[in-house]
């Protein structure tokens, strides 16, 4: 296996032209899982360690991009207040070990519909920025995730940052697991409201082959939400958005769940996280999230 280190981006892209099956590694925090169990013996690995502009954030017009290779660590401690429900799947991903290796790209590289990072993306209306040789294209999120571990990245891209517009609103993420740290989700659900917009976002995980959104709930709430004065939803408002959110979900039996207990999970965690998000819009400012 050869192990290629390019030191700019435009090395990393250009040997990611020359070995389109070598596989990129940041973190590592994945591959070396795979290359340890044997899952995968790849003819090269690329390091895109040294890469700085991969590590680097931004803020453009109050929009936030990250680049591919920001740690958890430090989404947590800088960006995450721009983007406060990728903050909140962040401080729940794995050990602070980790969270200081992994990295947003690497989440969205794998493509695990288990991944933390996907449902606050897919709510957020983030875009995930890919580069190759032959130039730089953009990927809403809700296009990116095309099948278990398979996404929009052609052989020869890597993912180079992702683009989360400013939150105008509440944002909330949660994940039921056998415990509280050290797990990877039974399900997850993340919600994001748009002021400005008057729009509702989701994001599923776990629940399907790939990270999904629930569209008929958006809508619905889009609907029904007072937006006026974030007034509490009423009971039977809440309970829609539930099983909306619950019947968007494909969800299989494995050893963390049964997929009963899956759909059930979600419809909890929609109406929690939409009541939360009530109350923050009525409060206006929160959780490093404005509010219109
Ligand atoms: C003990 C343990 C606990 C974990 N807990 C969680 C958890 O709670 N939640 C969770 O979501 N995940 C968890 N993970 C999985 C992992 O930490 C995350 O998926 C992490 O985000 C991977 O990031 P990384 O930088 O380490 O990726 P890497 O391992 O370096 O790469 C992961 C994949 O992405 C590809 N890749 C990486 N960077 C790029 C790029 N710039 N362009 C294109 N492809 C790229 C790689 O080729 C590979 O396919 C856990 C892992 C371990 C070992």
């Amino acid at each position: 296996m050869d192990f290629l280190r390019p030191s700019t981006l435009e090395e990393a892209l250009a040997a990611k032209s020359e070995r389109p099956a070598g596989v990129p590694i940041m973190g590592g925090t994945d591959v070396m899982v795979d290359l340890n169990f044997d899952r995968s013996r790849p003819p090269a690995l690329i390091d895109l360690t040294r890469i700085a502009e991969l590590r680097e954030w931004s803020l453009e017009g109050g929009a936030l991009r990250l680049g591919a290779g920001v740690s958890y660590t430090r989404v947590i401690d800088g960006p995450g207040a721009h983007a406060p429900a990728l903050a909140q799947a962040s401080r729940s991903v794995a050990s602070p070990q980790i969270r200081n290796r992994g990295t947003v790209g690497g989440n969205l590289g794998g493509a695990s519909p288990a991944g933390d990072c996907h449902p606050p993306l897919l709510a957020a209306g983030a875009v995930v920025e890919l580069a190759s040789v032959r130039g730089v294209r953009r990927v809403p999120a809700r296009d990116f995730y095309l099948g278990p571990r398979r996404t929009a990245r052609q052989d020869d891209e890597l993912i180079t940052a992702v683009l989360l517009p400013r939150p105008a609103g509440p944002q909330h993420f949660s994940k039921i697991g056998t415990r509280n740290a050290m797990v990877i989700a039974v399900a997850a659900f993340a919600l994001a409201l748009d002021a400005e917009k008057r729009t509702v976002g989701t994001g599923l995980g776990s629940v399907a082959p790939t990270p999904v959104r629930a569209e008929e709930a958006e809508e619905f709430l889009a609907a029904e939400f007072d937006w006026d004065t974030g007034a509490p939803p009423a009971e039977p408002v809440v309970r829609r958005f539930g099983e909306l959110a619950a019947s968007a979900t494909r969800p299989i039996d494995d050893q963390r769940g049964s997929a009963e207990y899956r759909r059930h999970a979600v419809g909890v965690m929609a109406r929690r996280a939409l009541a939360w998000a009530a109350a923050e819009y009525r409060g206006g400012l929160g959780g490093g999230t404005r509010c219109a």
